[in-house]
């Protein structure tokens, strides 16, 4: 996307501690209708928390979220840090949708089930109308044929399927994705890739924190390089992976491709 397309996603200046440990140190980032970001780092730099921040699973000490017109602000006071509007922050989740490392579906419900649930629950949708989008969208990802299995009975990377598949019936301007094939066996992983290949090329705008190398290259508009809470180096995927100007960069790429 060009620098004159709008901001969807606009993340500005984050900071986040925990103890005396100064985990993120002032990070910003844009994400433009149908950009595809993909974060990577070591292990520790920061990725998760960042991505944890932007939609406040964990609230910074310092820094705006905006999304589409929502800014969420974070005030800090004698008690910590809180979020200045919390009415906002519902309204900007509710555009977010997350994707973890470890799937989280819960346990107890079926497929179908864990993907209609917010739906219903939250956009106040009928359950036959969640239940025909739920249909199609597990269609989508491949596994509608499951929709009445629980999610012990699948494989992982079909649970992760199922994931994606819940995060998009919220129907989210920006998915955010913390190592989402991480937890697979190899064989798997290429089945969760190529559905997140066919997200990237609808124009899904995605925030991705991945170790596939080769997925980030082929996928991303842009790749970010986090290194000890700030961002190391940004750029388009052929800059970073052909002619990497950070040495740190140049280094995690030696071990990582
Ligand atoms: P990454 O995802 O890049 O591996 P993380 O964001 O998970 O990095 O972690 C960055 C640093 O913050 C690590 O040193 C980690 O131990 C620390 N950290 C993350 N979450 C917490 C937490 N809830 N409490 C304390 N320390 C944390
Ligand atoms: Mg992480």
């Amino acid at each position: 996307m060009t620098a004159s397309t709008p901001a969807t996603l606009d993340v500005e200046d984050i900071h986040k501690s925990f103890g005396g440990l100064e985990v993120l140190k002032g990070i910003s980032l844009t994400a433009r209708d149908g950009d595809v970001i993909s974060l990577i780092g070591s292990s520790g730099s920061g990725k998760s928390t960042f991505l944890r921040c932007i939609n406040f699973l964990e609230t910074p000490d310092r820094g705006t979220v905006r999304l589409s017109g929502e800014a969420v602000q974070v005030k800090s006071g004698r008690k910590g840090a809180a979020v200045t509007d919390e009415r906002q922050l519902q309204r900007l989740r509710a555009k977010l949708g997350f994707v973890f490392q470890s799937f989280n579906l819960w346990p107890h419900m079926t497929i179908l089930q864990n993907v209609i649930e917010a739906p219903m629950q939250v956009k106040g949708l009928s359950r036959a109308e969640a239940t025909e989008m739920a249909e199609s969208l597990l269609a989508k990802v491949g596994i509608a044929h499951k929709r009445h299995e629980y999610p012990s009975h699948m494989s992982g990377g079909q649970q992760q399927r199922a994931a994606i598949a819940r995060a998009l019936a919220m129907e989210p301007q920006v998915i955010l994705f913390d190592e989402p094939t991480s937890a697979l066996d190899p064989e798997l992983v290429v089945e969760v890739l190529g559905v997140m290949r066919s997200l990237a090329e609808e124009g899904r705008t995605m925030l991705i924190v991945t170790h596939e190398m080769g997925f980030a290259r082929d996928v991303s508009s842009q790749v970010v390089f986090l290194h000890q809470g700030r961002i190391e180096e940004q750029g388009a995927p052929e800059q970073i992976f052909k002619d990497p100007t950070s040495p740190r960069l140049r280094q995690f790429l030696a071990s990582h491709l």
